[in-house]
Parts: C-alpha cells; sequence; structure tokens
C-alpha cells in the first residue's frame, strides 16, 4: 500500500487558484474521469505523505470520538513545521485511523481524505492521474464517469480546506 506522496498538500493553493477559471476550460479531464473508491484504504497509508487537518477538521473529529481538543491533539497529531497532521500508526505510514483497511473516524474524516484523487497534484496531468492509479485501484475503474464539474467542485473543496490550515 502506498499513501501518495501528495497527501503533503504542499501544492500551490495560490497558483491552482488564479488558473482556475482557464483550467476548466483547457483541462485535460475536459470529458470527466472515471473513478470509484473501493475501500481498499490504499489511500491512507505510504510513508511519505501526510493528512494536513486544519482547525475545523481537528474539532469535527475529536467531537466525533468525544475527546476534548487537548486529548485529541496529544493522542492523533503532530506538529510538521507551522501545520498539523494526523500521526502514522507504524513504519508503513498507516494512517492512525486506519483500521482493518478501514477509517475508524469515516464520518468525520478530513477534506483531503474526502476529496482523494481530485487534488490538484493528481489532476495535473494525464501522467499525474496515471501515477496515483499505481497506488489506487478505484482509478480508472470504469464502473463511475464523474463529469468534469463535479471533478472541479472537488478540487476547488479540497484547495479551501487547506487555505484553512
Ligand atoms: S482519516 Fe480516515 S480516510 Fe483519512 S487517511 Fe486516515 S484512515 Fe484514511
Amino acid at each position: 500500500m502506498s499513501k501518495p506522496s501528495t497527501h503533503s498538500g504542499s501544492q500551490s493553493s495560490q497558483s491552482s487558484q488564479s488558473s482556475q477559471s482557464s483550467q476548466s476550460s483547457q483541462a485535460w479531464y475536459q470529458k470527466g474521469l472515471n473513478f470509484e473508491c473501493t475501500g481498499c484504504g490504499a489511500c491512507c497509508s505510504g510513508p511519505d505523505g501526510f493528512v494536513w487537518v486544519n482547525q475545523k477538521e481537528i474539532k469535527a473529529m475529536a467531537d466525533h470520538l468525544n475527546l476534548t481538543l487537548v486529548q485529541f491533539q496529544q493522542q492523533y497529531l503532530r506538529k510538521v513545521g507551522q501545520r498539523w497532521a494526523l500521526k502514522d500508526q507504524n513504519e508503513e505510514g498507516d494512517c492512525i485511523f486506519l483500521t482493518d483497511h478501514k477509517c475508524t473516524v469515516y464520518q468525520a474524516r478530513p477534506i483531503q481524505c474526502q476529496t482523494f484523487p481530485w487534488w490538484p497534484s493528481v489532476l495535473q496531468s494525464p501522467r499525474s492521474w496515471q501515477q496515483a492509479g499505481r497506488h489506487c485501484e478505484g482509478i480508472d475503474d470504469l464502473s463511475i464517469l464523474h463529469p468534469i464539474e463535479y471533478i472541479e467542485s472537488e478540487k476547488q473543496r479540497y484547495e479551501e480546506s487547506r487555505r484553512k490550515e
């Protein structure tokens, strides 16, 4: 399993924002993209990536687990530079909330998790999409074709969550 390195969320949201309208008219995925989550948990693992969380997401997860913010921070968060990320549970980089390939905070999972694979880094090019597909069996699964409007909306949701870190 491999948590994509794009879990770092380090792509420039500013440049994404400024070019968003032109991207929509020029995007290589004009005809939509095939994806269906199989629940394999592969996007929740990998030693190189991070699951970044903002304050609103931290509160949502803490409330979901009936923990105070301090308790949640001590048990589940790590500081990386100026930002907060979820801890890994082992050297393979499995997210601390991953159990038996399932997310144990699924109802309150961060927007980064909700919006995979509609991240700017994954959508950058056919090549980046295919690279993500090496780790995610749901990418290019033919059962569901997502239109560009949905893809752009999810990408925007991801970018907004990162600006609130
Ligand atoms: S919070 Fe849940 S969905 Fe997100 S990486 Fe962790 S286990 Fe996966």
